[in-house]
C-alpha cells in the first residue's frame, strides 16, 4: 500500500522533538502558567513565548495560533496544520546535509526531493535540520518551509492510524453508543479520512463513515526522512544484487555457444594441474578446442570493452553485456574488432590461435561478474 523506501515514524516521534526543541525551554520559563486544564491559557503563553523568544531562531510565528491541545506536556498538532518545525528538500534529486554550515562540509547524508526533516535551527543561509539518522546542515535554498512545506507534505504524503490495542473497534459513528462495523488487530493500519477531537475518521473497506477512537491508535506519517551515508552504501549494494539476480535471471541464461566449429570442452574451471609453466592451477575459465583461425563469436550482445594483447592471455576480447556482466576471449590468433565497437550476440570477434601462455590452440573463454571470475559453464550447458 504505502512505498517501501518511505520510513514511518510516529506522530508521538516528531511531537517528541517538537517539544525538545521548543517547548522544554516554555516549560522551564512558564511552568508557573501551564496547567493542565488552562488550554486557552497555554496558547496564550505559546503565542508570546514564540513572539518574545524565538524570533530570532528564524521559525515563523505567523502562525502560532496553530490549535494545541494539551495531555500533560504533551503536545499534538490536530487536523494536519502546519507543523511549524517541519521542512522539506525542494530540489529536484537530492540535498546534500553536510557536516558543518559549509558548503565543503562533509555530507553525512542525502534529503531527497520531498523528504521531511525537523528544523532545529534556522540560520540566515543554513539550516540544522535532524531526519531518520541524520543530523546536519542544508541550505536554506533547497528547503521549503512551513506552510510551504507543509503544502507539500499534504500532497505527498499519507497519514494512517495504527491500532495499539489488541482488538480495535471499528465504529459506524463517532460515537461509543454506534454500531461495531468490524474488529482489527493491534498493528493494522487504517487510512485515515480526518481527524476530530475523540475519534478518527478513516476509509475501511469502501466505506468512509467508520470511527475509531484517538484513545486507542497512534497517527503515522508515510513521511519519507533522510539516508545517511551508510543507509546510501547499503541501498548501492542492494541495487547491485539486484542488477546481478536480473542478469542471472535472463541475460547470462541467453548465452550461445562462443566457438560454432567446435564444442569439445579441454579443461573446464577450477583447480588444475598447470598444463604449461606459467599456466595458473586454478583455471578460470573454459578452454574449448578448435582450429587455428576459426570463429569466435560474442555469446551475448554488448560492447567491446577490451581488444588487446597481454602475455600470458595473448591476443583477447573483453566484451561487456551490461549488469555487470562481462566475457572474456583469449589466446586469439586475430582480434576483428575495436574498443567502443557494439557487437550482437553471435557475431564473430576474433579468430582461434595459441598466443600468450598455450600450448596449442584454443578459445579459453571466462565470464565476469562485477569484476569476479564465475563458472560459466553451468550457463553454456544448455547450449555446449
Ligand atoms: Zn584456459
Amino acid at each position: 500500500m504505502r512505498k517501501a523506501l518511505f520510513f514511518k515514524a510516529g506522530a508521538c516521534l516528531f511531537l517528541t522533538c517538537f517539544i525538545h526543541s521548543n517547548v522544554a525551554s516554555v516549560k522551564a520559563a512558564e511552568t508557573a502558567e501551564i496547567t493542565e486544564n488552562s488550554l486557552a491559557g497555554i496558547s496564550v503563553v505559546m503565542n508570546q513565548y514564540y513572539q518574545e523568544k524565538l524570533s530570532e531562531s528564524g521559525i515563523s510565528i505567523a502562525n502560532v495560533a496553530t490549535p494545541i491541545i494539551v495531555e500533560g506536556v504533551k503536545l499534538t498538532a490536530v487536523n494536519g496544520t502546519a507543523n511549524q518545525n517541519l521542512a522539506v528538500a525542494n530540489v529536484d534529486d537530492y540535498a546534500n546535509i553536510r557536516e558543518e554550515a559549509d558548503a565543503d562540509a562533509e555530507a553525512v547524508g542525502k534529503l531527497y526531493s520531498k523528504a521531511v526533516a525537523t528544523v532545529v535551527e534556522k540560520g540566515e543561509e543554513w539550516t540544522k535540520i535532524s531526519s531518520g539518522s541524520v543530523t546536519g546542515y542544508i541550505k536554506n535554498e533547497y528547503l521549503l518551509f512551513g506552510e510551504d512545506a507543509q503544502e507539500v507534505i499534504d500532497s505527498t504524503y499519507e497519514r494512517y492510524a495504527v491500532a495499539t490495542c489488541t482488538t480495535l473497534n471499528i465504529r459506524s459513528a463517532a460515537t461509543t453508543e454506534s454500531k461495531i462495523i468490524a474488529q482489527v488487530p493491534v498493528g493494522e493500519e487504517l487510512d485515515i479520512v480526518s481527524i476530530l477531537d475523540e475519534w478518527v475518521q478513516i476509509s475501511y473497506e469502501g466505506t468512509t463513515d467508520a470511527y475509531v477512537s484517538k484513545n486507542y491508535v497512534d497517527v503515522e506519517y508515510s513521511y519519507q526522512y533522510a539516508v545517511s551515508k551508510e543507509e546510501e552504501a547499503r541501498i548501492e549494494e542492494q541495487k547491485k544484487q539486484a542488477a546481478i539476480a536480473e542478469a542471472n535471471s535472463y541475460n547470462i541464461n541467453n548465452m550461445v555457444w562462443p566457438l560454432p566449429s567446435d564444442h569439445n570442452i579441454y579443461s573446464y574451471y577450477g583447480k588444475r594441474v598447470a598444463p604449461t609453466a606459467g599456466a595458473s592451477t586454478f583455471h578460470k575459465g573454459l578452454d574449448i578446442g578448435g582450429k587455428s583461425g576459426s570463429s569466435i563469436v560474442t555469446v551475448l550482445s554488448g560492447t567491446v570493452t577490451v581488444a588487446s594483447y597481454s602475455s600470458s592471455r595473448g591476443y583477447y576480447v573483453e566484451v561487456s553485456h551490461g549488469n555487470g556482466v562481462v566475457t572474456r576471449y583469449q589466446h586469439c590468433s586475430k582480434l576483428l574488432v575495436s574498443v567502443g565497437q557494439k557487437v550482437s550476440q553471435g557475431d564473430t570477434i576474433a579468430l582461434v590461435g595459441s598466443t600468450g601462455i598455450s600450448t596449442s590452440a584454443h578459445l579459453h573463454f571466462s565470464l565476469l561478474i562485477n569484476g569476479e571470475n564465475v563458472d560459466p559453464y553451468p550457463y553454456l550447458k544448455a547450449v555446449h
